[in-house]
């Protein structure tokens, strides 16, 4: 005996009585019922059978319809149940497959671009196209078709065909099953052979958004917001420019140019803060202690290793104690042998060598002393 799928019927039934008909180990089999399998990029529903949750629902080998449940053996063999669906979740894919249908029917319909792939996620989905580039332009358009359908409330509806009817509709994606073919239509915009669930009418999903894009395997993958999700993701793109513009004092207009001005002059203060650091270094240098705690990182000593000097600059900064050594390789091989003892590491290659250490300043300096001798 097949379960009924009373979730084609009336998509928007949220509760339903109903009978267990198979007890398995993971999973209940029931005579009738409104959670939809995984399938066609809609991931299966979750919800409960009595007080059991159902963690989700998919289609077998044999295509039975199994409700995963942690305790199926709490239920026997023709026990009545009364089963629910998690209808937040359900009702958000409804309303993200009509709108990938609508993306990917004007996509197809007006800018004569395929679809590969979808996936219909909580707050996104995306629409893999056949096309190497698209601009943003023509997304953008997309979008405004969309939108301006789902303001229409275009009617949403669907009907069985034979396999042989269903192919003289030229539909936009090859029809993948040998039986009977559900079509699924949205007025004006659309026509596919699809087996998921959608709204009744178009002005349910709200509003679509085009978000960005990707090339994965030589084609646009396309990212676009619905519903409630592309409203929370817009308030908070606007809080984040209103924000940014209050501490940069412009309008969003201008906070790009405002933002790339800063980074320009935060780079010209580095490089100026380098030059400082490298006159700082060369003084220390000059004044011919070979081994010192340094005022400036040790990077600042870099170009000033060569054959003809022997110093070791050790500086403390935020990350711990750092050390620089201007040496040959033998020098360098007798402070390794201390490393242990100085909770040290490092490397390079004569005559500059660099590491961290985990020592104090002054047992540093100590052993450097006694190495550099
Ligand atoms: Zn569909």
């Amino acid at each position: 005996m097949n379960t009924v799928a009373v979730y084609y019927d009336n998509p928007y039934l949220k509760e339903l009585d109903s009978t267990v008909i198979e007890v398995l180990d993971n999973a209940l089999v029931l005579d009738r019922t409104i959670f939809y399998p995984e399938g066609g990029g809609q991931r299966g529903d979750c919800g409960f059978i009595s007080t059991s949750r159902v963690t989700s629902t998919v289609h077998d080998s044999d295509g039975r319809i199994l409700h995963l449940v942690d305790n199926p053996h709490a239920f026997s063999k023709g026990q009545k149940v009364h089963i629910s669906v998690d209808w937040a979740q359900r009702y958000r894919l409804m309303k993200a497959h009509t709108a990938q249908h609508m993306i990917s029917g004007i996509l197809y319909h007006q800018e004569r671009t395929g679809t590969v792939a979808i996936h219909l996620g909580d707050d996104f989905l995306t629409v893999e196209t056949d096309s190497p580039s698209l601009s943003r332009d023509l997304l953008y358009r997309v979008e405004d078709s969309v939108n301006a359908a789902i303001a229409s409330s275009r009617s949403v509806s669907s009907r069985i065909l034979s396999h042989e009817d269903a192919e003289r509709l030229n539909l936009r994606r090859p029809i993948k099953v040998s039986s009977d073919v559900r079509i699924v239509t949205i007025d004006g915009v659309d026509e596919i052979a699809c087996g998921g669930l959608h709204v009744a009418s178009t002005s349910e999903i709200g509003c679509v958004q085009y978000d960005c894009q990707e090339v994965l395997r030589g084609h646009v993958r396309t990212v676009w917001r619905y519903a409630e999700g592309a409203q929370s993701q817009r308030r908070m793109e606007h809080e984040a420019l209103r924000e940014a513009g209050a501490l940069l004092s412009c309008p969003a207009e201008d906070i790009v140019r405002s933002v790339s001005s800063l980074i320009e002059r935060e780079n010209s203060l580095k490089s100026a803060l380098r030059e400082k650091d490298a006159m700082i270094a060369s003084l220390m240098l000059a004044g011919g202690k070979k081994v010192f705690a340094s005022p400036v990182e040790i990077s600042s000593y870099q170009k000033l290793c060569s054959e003809d000097r022997t110093f070791f600059a050790a500086y403390e900064g935020p990350k711990g104690l750092s050390w620089l050594m201007s040496a040959d390789e033998d020098t360098f091989k007798a402070f390794r042998i201390r490393f242990p003892q100085l909770g040290a590491k490092g490397g390079g290659r004569a005559f500059c060598w660099q590491g961290s250490a985990g020592c104090d300043m002054k047992t540093l300096l100590e052993t450097a002393e006694e190495i550099l001798a």
